[in-house]
């Protein structure tokens, strides 16, 4: 280690989630230091990001508080008001329709590119004073005791950071989580998300589409928005088992969109592609703690689940709100790295963050391989659901928090 350099908090992570985290932590004047690679890197020359988000109403509140919720460029986001979802792919499955007027919310989400998102975040991060470091955590350590303790983090060029908290937002794999003594627990699906864009001859009219299926997995279109030269965009993310993932992934983007169009009941008219695939292995992993001594976790450090229900991101950024939440009520006492504070968190974290994970693991079984008589019962159940409007309005209530 050459140099050390002090921080009131260390972030690990320069994902969307760090990034909220860190501007959250600057704004409420706290000295902070995150660090990762640099996203852009990742900010590509594709037209279109392959990867984009379903944000929640809940997310845009939070987008609100850290005030870049207007910088996200409008032309590049699609709101969506109805959500159709079937149980199966045949042609005459029941449709359920959840939909914003019915369900009594302005929206039911928006649907944002990863790197419209990630660029705002950065541009936000540099007026709010945030060290930014591109380097990874390596090594850390606990350094003193009570008020005077610190975390010190060893990064791979060979510098390092000290800080009175440190915060994992490194993603599922987290090196921060490890080293803290914190082992998860996962599961893998046997699927993989392969997510892809195209432009479409038919309007999505502000719709997301959702086909459940055994033979399939989860197959969903989101709307993206259309100028003059398209009739439509969607991206489409497709949580496939395995060997149907690998033949996906195998096609060319044309036959790609085309078997999109088939499999899809022609839902969106002819499809064109705009981006090549990309492929992410799918996983349930849960942590029986949140914290550790001067760690806390959020964002997928803390729980990775299906993105069936689009609720991966919204949940950590659940998470930020929550962390800040917690300092904005810290007495004026109390060290910055007090476990009893941040066990606040973990408590509050807990439950909505199991809620979650229930329910979407709960989902991608159910429409897994099951017996005849559970199918049996599964499309019974739908089909109540689905003329249900009391149901329907709880079940949208449930999605926009
Ligand atoms: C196919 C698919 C579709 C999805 N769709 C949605 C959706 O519509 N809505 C939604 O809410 N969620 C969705 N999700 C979930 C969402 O992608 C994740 O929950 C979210 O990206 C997690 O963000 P994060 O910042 O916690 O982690 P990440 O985005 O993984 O970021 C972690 C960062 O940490 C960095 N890092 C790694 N190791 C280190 C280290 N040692 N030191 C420092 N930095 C390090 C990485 O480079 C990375 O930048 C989807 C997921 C998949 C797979």
């Amino acid at each position: 280690m050459t140099s050390s350099r002090s921080f009131d908090v260390a972030i690990a992570g320069r994902g969307a989630v760090g990034a909220a985290a860190a501007l959250g932590l600057a704004q409420a004047g706290l000295k902070v230091c995150l660090i990762g690679p640099s996203p852009s890197a990742t900010l590509a020359s594709d037209p279109w990001d392959p990867r984009v988000f379903a944000l929640s109403p809940a997310t845009r509140e939070l987008m609100q508080t850290l005030r870049v919720w207007d910088a996200l460029p409008a032309e590049r986001m699609a709101p969506v008001y109805d959500m159709r979802v079937y149980p199966s792919l045949s042609a005459t499955a029941p449709e359920l329709h959840l939909g914003a007027y019915a369900g009594q919310v302005e929206c039911l989400a928006w649907i944002v590119e990863n790197r419209a998102l990630m660029g705002v975040l950065e541009n936000a991060l540099r007026f709010a004073g945030v060290e930014t470091l591109d380097d990874t955590v390596s090594d850390m350590h606990l350094t003193g005791s009570g008020a005077s303790g610190r975390i010190e983090l060893a990064l791979q060029s060979g510098r390092s950071v000290v800080a009175r908290l440190a915060v994992a937002a490194d993603g599922a794999d987290s090196a921060l989580r490890t080293l803290a003594g914190i082992e998860p627990s996962v599961r893998e699906y046997g699927q993989r998300g392969v997510v892809a864009n195209f432009e479409t001859r038919l309007p999505h009219g502000d719709t997301a589409y959702q086909w459940f299926g055994h033979e399939i997995g989860v197959l969903a279109l989101l709307p993206l928005p259309a100028d003059d030269t398209a009739m439509g965009r969607t991206s489409m993310v497709w949580s496939a088992p395995e060997l149907l993932a690998e033949e996906l992934m195998n096609l060319t983007p044309e036959a790609l969109a085309e078997r999109v169009r088939l499999t899809t009941h022609n839902v969106l008219g002819e499809m064109a592609p705009i981006t090549a695939a990309q492929a992410f292995p799918l996983r349930l992993l849960r942590v029986a703690r949140l914290i550790a001594p001067r760690v806390v976790l959020v964002g997928d450090a803390a729980h990775v689940m299906h993105p069936l229900a689009g609720q991966g991101m919204n949940v950590g950024f659940g998470d930020v709100a929550c962390l800040l939440s917690v300092l904005s009520q810290k007495e004026f006492f109390r060290d910055l790295g007090d476990t009893l504070l941040w066990r606040r968190y973990e408590r509050a974290r807990r439950e909505a963050v199991s809620t979650m994970q229930t329910a979407t693991d709960g989902l991608a079984r159910l429409f897994g391989p099951v017996p005849t008589p559970v199918a049996g019962i599964r499309d019974l159940g739908w089909r109540a659901v689905a003329r249900s409007g009391w149901i329907r309005r709880r079940l949208v209530a449930h999605a926009v928090r």
